[in-house]
């Protein structure tokens, strides 16, 4: 496995629908679902995108693949900015770049066996055809743990975990480098999980993929990925080494958030916080520090003053008054809001 080279750059990447209702369609207000985001993942590693629903993890997923446009920033692959190529320059560069979804019944035609499904893609692309396209999507379900009869089956006969092989078999198909993992493992059991984890691991280690992991599983991310970004509100407030992440968070959401998981680590318990309350809507985002109505160390600055973005160590960042100066006297909360300071779990 060949990690440091930057395979992919990301520069203050922005995404906004504008919501349009009413009998005229007239704008009534923008969805700001990806405010600014910047990050790289190096050859051969993976990176994980973490945070509650809502927050843009997928919206960004989608966005890099151009399966959604960008309305601002640069995705640079290989060096070259994909939000500027013609669907035509693009295609060949996509071929590199794959998704493999949540679901992996719906993105599977029910109507035709699985060994079509990978050999319609080959043949497709222009790969390979006929016999040779048989005989590449028997490998592929093999490369996968699957058998090569196993292509005459239609997927309602598979079990999730095994749908979720057939749709990384295709995917493979177009020998990417770059996968996009959204939420892969989250509709399955538990022993499904960890067969999923356990086969990317061995497909990155065997053909030096980088992954892209989407998720709201902590434990997952601490298994695949050597970095971690923790996204709210459709930026990244945290970001770091998974291990360092995980044993010192920086960011009271990361705290939050690692808090709730089971796969914490013990030794942060002490410091735990609770989260409370629901991510705003990106329609309204909140002033000033954008986590500051839910966030129980929230100061006075905290609500005026935007965190600027800091380095506080080696490889790593957090958006965050405390670790700038601070946030000032204590925040006067209404009834009903989140309370201020640590919650003992
Ligand atoms: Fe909480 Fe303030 Fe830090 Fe935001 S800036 S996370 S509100 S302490």
């Amino acid at each position: 496995m060949t990690c440091g080279s930057v395979l992919l750059s990301v520069r203050g990447l922005r995404k906004e629908y504008p919501l349009r209702g009413g009998l005229l369609g007239r704008g009534r207000g923008l969805v700001r679902a990806v405010r600014g985001v910047s990050f790289a993942v190096e050859e051969g590693s993976a990176l994980g995108l973490v945070g509650e629903s809502g927050a843009g993890k997928s919206t960004i997923g989608r966005t890099l693949l151009r399966l959604e446009e960008p309305t601002e920033g640069e995705i640079l692959f290989r060096g070259r900015d994909l939000s500027r190529l013609s669907m035509r320059e693009l295609r060949p560069l996509r071929r590199e770049m794959q998704i493999v979804f949540q679901d992996p019944f719906g993105s599977l035609n029910p109507r035709i066996p699985v060994g079509r499904a990978i050999r319609e893609v080959l043949e497709v692309h222009r790969i390979v055809r006929g016999r040779a396209a048989r005989e590449e999507a028997g490998n592929l379900l093999e490369v996968v743990g699957l058998k090569r009869a196993d292509g005459e089956r239609y997927p309602h006969e598979f079990s999730a975990g095994q749908r979720q092989r057939i749709c990384i078999a295709r995917a493979l198909s177009l020998s990417p480098r770059f996968i996009v993992a959204d939420e892969p493992v989250s509709a399955l059991d538990m022993s499904n999980q960890a067969q999923i984890v356990n086969l990317l691991l061995a497909l990155q280690e065997k053909l030096g993929l980088s992954y892209l992991l989407i998720t709201h599983n902590l434990a997952v991310v601490r298994q695949i990925a050597g970095r971690l970004a923790v996204l709210y509100l459709g930026k990244i407030v945290e970001e770091g080494p998974t291990p360092d992440v995980f044993r010192a968070p920086l960011h009271p959401y990361t705290e939050a958030l690692l808090a709730a998981s089971p796969s914490r680590d013990p030794r942060a318990r002490g410091r735990a916080l609770l989260l409370s309350g629901e991510i705003p809507s990106s329609l309204r985002i909140p002033s000033g520090c954008p986590f500051h109505p839910r966030c129980p160390r929230a100061g006075e600055k905290c609500r005026a003053e935007i965190p600027r973005e800091i380095a506080p160590g080696p490889s790593r960042r957090v958006s965050c008054h405390i670790h700038d100066g601070g946030t000032g006297p204590p925040l006067e909360r209404r009834q009903g809001q989140a309370p201020r300071g640590p919650i003992p779990s």
